[in-house]
């Protein structure tokens, strides 16, 4: 039984053919974040982790994340008794609440079955041998390399690729692992998953700018983010957090509501299905979180329609006549898990700079250190390193006067260089930007977020 709550009448499934039409289908099997919550408190939304499936009208099966929920879509895709069944896993990332379900993935027990599953690449292991060690025999009786079906293994870096005959791009999220957001165009739709994800910047906005417009968004990576999901029908994208929780959950990788609805409103997003909801969340708080949602969509303007994803939520999307393909000037980006990259960092600061360096050299980085702007400079010439992480506030030359001489040089005006900061403010950020700055990480941050970060701005600044 549905629990009391009727929270939402679903606005959003399109009047159209519910099966055996040739249309886009988009159904949820798992809606939590971090851990399976069972239990009467979240009977609406549902207790089973990330899971979503997506079919296009020729029939490809196209599965967001393998979390708990993909145990009963395993049961209905074996249920429809077709001769093979022929998946598609798109994991955004390998923590286990996107992966649990799939030593329970039953198709994958049937022979003449596929599975090609893909994930981005630069965790410490292949996508594969991430995967086996989870039905390692000690958790699991199954190894998996002892699975009958056919499967094969797809590390992703950025790009625009062609899964099934959906063309696919991916983009790196913003969360302490490495991992992706899938922008899926078929049918003349566009659905962009975009779970465990954090905003890149406590402003979202310009100050000056008139905001709500992808141009005045101040950090370059929530402006990035914006651009993926840009007239996207469909956005499913995490939403774990009130904006209070957020406040002592930073650095942890999950989206508030607030940044949802603005950052979709301002891309031109017809509607998003908020998700990943917390575990500590029971249905009571998240029909409030989506009755605020709906109220500052409202207020946005733009005609963006905005739910809380509830396992058994269906969509069927109808094509229109005007979906843009997402473009980027780099249609490939590197990959980065081979090449040993030499990184400098400077920073005045012992501590930090000894943390930073440990990190770094742990991920099998080349690291050197320097501890002023000048040595820096003269480091940087010297040995060519392939990125700088570098301190924005060091007592005489600071990280900016750094950055205008970099700039100012041909060799090293298109260096990759991390800004790393304390100063989370306005002017600072534009300032760091408008210097030059690759990517600007403000502290408090966590090593696998920075190491994340480290590796998306190697893997786009370094060509094949
Ligand atoms: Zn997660
Ligand atoms: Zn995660």
């Amino acid at each position: 039984m549905r629990s009391v709550l009727q929270p939402q009448k679903l606005i959003s499934v399109d009047a159209a053919p519910k099966r055996g039409g040739r249309l886009m289908r988009v159904r949820f099997w798992g809606t939590r974040g971090s851990i399976a919550t069972p239990g009467p408190s979240t009977n609406y939304f549902g207790g089973n982790t990330s899971c979503v499936e997506l079919t296009t009208a020729n029939g490809d099966l196209l599965i967001f994340d393998c979390g708990t929920g993909a145990h009963r879509l395993a049961a209905e895709l074996m249920a429809q008794g077709k001769k093979a069944i022929h998946s598609n896993i798109l994991l955004g990332h390998t923590h286990w609440d996107h992966i649990q379900g799939f030593p329970f993935f039953s198709p994958a027990f049937v022979k003449v079955n596929t599975a090609a599953i893909y994930g981005p690449e630069g965790s410490r292991g292949s996508l594969h041998d991430v995967l086996a060690g989870q039905m390692e025999y000690t958790y699991f009786p199954v190894e998996l390399d002892q699975l009958p079906a056919a499967i094969t293994y797809h590390d992703l870096t950025e790009g625009i690729h062609t899964i099934g005959g959906a063309r696919v791009a991916t983009q790196f999220l913003n969360h302490p692992a490495m991992t992706v957001g899938y922008r899926v165009e078929a049918d003349g739709v566009a659905v962009v998953y975009l779970v465990d994800h954090e905003p890149f910047s406590d402003e979202l906005w310009r100050a000056g700018a008139e905001p709500g417009r992808i141009e005045s968004i101040l950090h370059e990576g929530d402006r990035r983010h914006a651009t993926f999901m840009a007239d996207a029908d469909l956005v499913i994208h995490d939403a774990q957090y009130t904006p209070e929780e957020y406040r002592l959950k930073k650095t942890w990788g999950h989206s508030t509501y607030d940044y949802v609805v603005q950052i979709a409103a301002a891309a031109g997003v017809r509607r998003v299905a908020l998700t990943h909801h917390d575990p500590s969340h029971d249905d009571h708080v998240i029909a409030d979180i989506e009755r605020k949602a709906r109220t500052l969509a409202l207020k946005c303007g733009t005609g963006l329609e905005v739910f809380c994803a509830y396992e058994g939520c269906e969509l069927v999307l109808e094509p229109h006549a005007t979906l843009k393909p997402f473009v980027t000037a780099d249609p490939f980006q590197a990959s980065v898990a081979r090449r040993r990259f030499h990184i400098v960092v400077v920073d005045d600061q012992p501590d930090t700079l000894t943390m930073v360096v440990r990190a770094l050299e742990d991920e099998q980085y080349t690291v050197s250190t320097a501890t002023s702007g000048q040595e820096a400079l003269r480091m940087i010439d010297e040995q060519k390193p392939d990125l700088v992480v570098l301190d924005y506030k060091m007592s005489g030359m600071d990280g900016l006067a750094v950055m205008k001489t970099l700039r100012a040089k041909p060799e090293t005006q298109s260096l990759p260089v991390l800004m790393l900061t304390a100063m989370t403010d306005e002017p600072s950020t534009r300032a760091g930007f408008d210097a030059g700055v690759t990517d600007y990480v403000t502290k408090p941050f966590s090593i696998p977020q920075l190491t994340a970060r480290v590796r998306a701005c190697l893997a786009r600044t370094h060509p094949l």
